[in-house]
């Protein structure tokens, strides 16, 4: 039998349970589901989130959830003040951003707990494939589902952006401990440009307290050239001539692998009954890798429009309209600085020289995607 269904909600990260809480809240029936036995488990994330005011400048026409403006104090490990950006030859520049540190865990729980409230039904350790427009719920939950509307919000290999025939863009492979018994600075969220230790990315180190941090390496396949991302990242740790004196020696707690979209946003965002929010859309500042902010403010809009839709008020085609209204350009653009910066990737001389060139300020800017900013600072005489 064939179970038929308002709303279903493929995929229980920041954009799925957003969505699936909007949309229920508006009084749709939503199924949210998630593969996972439990949601935000295992993490596949740093969990650095600024705040909700340094958020509101690096998208500003966006209308932030509640959700992500007020985080309760349970999902948040630590708070830093600082960005600290290294390049290849050691030298470092730092600027002011207040950011926070969510225990993915227990945040991703947190969202999927709103959704329930609100009263969407939460399908966990639960698959989701889509044949001719039908959902085949495998594991826990067994069923086939006929939905008015599918969101997919599942993740970076989504099978429902693969159905609305979106070809897979770019993406970063990144590779995360969690280290303890290490001597870094709390204060700092630290960047490290090298094509020797992270080439086509970054290696970062994401304070989770004093002597505890998240430690990763995200790169391109296609600058890796035969090099193994787990012998990257035990270099880093060990051998990196500043980041290796306070990792050397630490003990590693966790070990995390995940993709992240490089590409900017996908082709289709909406086709037919489908819509997609979060990284199955490509909503990754490309940057930086952040994605739970845009994949937050997507869901948003995603369980706003599909509610609207449902009551006759709005065409599912507004979508997509929506998401650039209130971030394409800021996505765009990010993408756009990615692709400069990669000519200067390539070597490290160059990113020597681009690195020594930039302000503080300018740097920020363009870790924020603000190209005119960026450009407008640097043609102010000196002094
Ligand atoms: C190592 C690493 C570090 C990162 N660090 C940061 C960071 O510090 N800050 C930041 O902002 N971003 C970071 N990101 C990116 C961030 O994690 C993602 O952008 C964010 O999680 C996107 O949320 P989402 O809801 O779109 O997708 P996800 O969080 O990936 O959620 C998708 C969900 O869909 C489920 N799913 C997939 N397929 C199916 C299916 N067929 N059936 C049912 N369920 C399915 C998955 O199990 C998953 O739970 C990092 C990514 C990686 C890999």
């Amino acid at each position: 039998m064939i179970e038929e269904i308002q709303v279903a909600v493929v995929g229980a990260g920041p954009a799925g349970c957003t969505a699936a809480e909007t949309a229920a809240l508006r009084g749709a029936e939503v199924a949210l589901i998630e593969r996972k036995s439990e949601i935000g488990s295992p993490v596949q994330c740093g969990g650095f989130l600024p705040e909700a005011h340094e958020l509101q400048s690096l998208i500003p026409r966006a209308r932030l959830p509640q959700t992500l403006r007020d985080i309760p104090e349970r999902c948040i490990l630590h708070r830093t003040r600082l960005q600290r950006i290294y390049s290849p030859s050691g030298e470092s520049k730092e600027f002011p951003v207040a950011g926070r540190v969510v225990d993915r865990r227990a945040f991703d729980r947190f969202l999927a707990y709103r959704a329930a409230r609100a009263g969407a039904r939460i399908l966990p350790a639960t698959r989701a494939a889509w044949t001719d427009g039908v959902l085949q719920l495998s594991g826990r939950f067994s069923a086939l589902l006929r939905p008015q509307i599918v969101i997919g919000a599942d993740g970076p290999l989504s099978i429902i952006s693969r159905a609305m025939g979106n070809p897979g863009g770019e993406r970063g492979i990144c590779l995360e401990y969690e280290m303890a018994d290490i001597e870094i600075d709390p204060d700092a969220a630290e960047m490290y440009f090298s094509a020797d230790y992270a080439p086509g990315g970054y290696a970062w180190i994401i304070p989770l307290g004093e002597d505890l941090a998240n430690v990763g390496v995200g790169v391109r396949a296609s600058y890796l050239a035969g090099r193994k991302l787990p012998d990257l990242l035990d270099r880093f740790v060990c051998e990196h001539p500043v980041a290796g004196k306070m990792l050397r020696g630490g003990e590693v707690l966790a070990v995390m692998r995940g993709l992240v979209p490089a590409s900017g946003s996908a082709r289709n965002l909406q086709k037919d009954n489908l819509l997609l929010a979060g990284d199955a859309a490509g909503h990754v500042m490309a940057t930086s890798g952040g994605g739970i902010p845009l994949a937050m403010v997507a869901g948003r809009i995603a369980g706003e429009v599909v509610a609207a839709h449902l009551s006759s008020e709005q065409a599912l085609q507004e979508y997509q309209l929506c998401v650039r209204e209130e971030f394409g350009m800021e996505l765009d653009r990010s993408v756009q600085i990615r692709k400069m910066v990669d000519m200067a990737m390539k070597s490290d001389r160059l990113m020597n020289a681009l690195l020594a060139a930039l302000s503080p300020d300018q740097m920020k800017s363009v870790m924020r995607a603000q190209i005119p900013a960026a450009l407008g600072i640097a043609r102010e005489p000196k002094g």
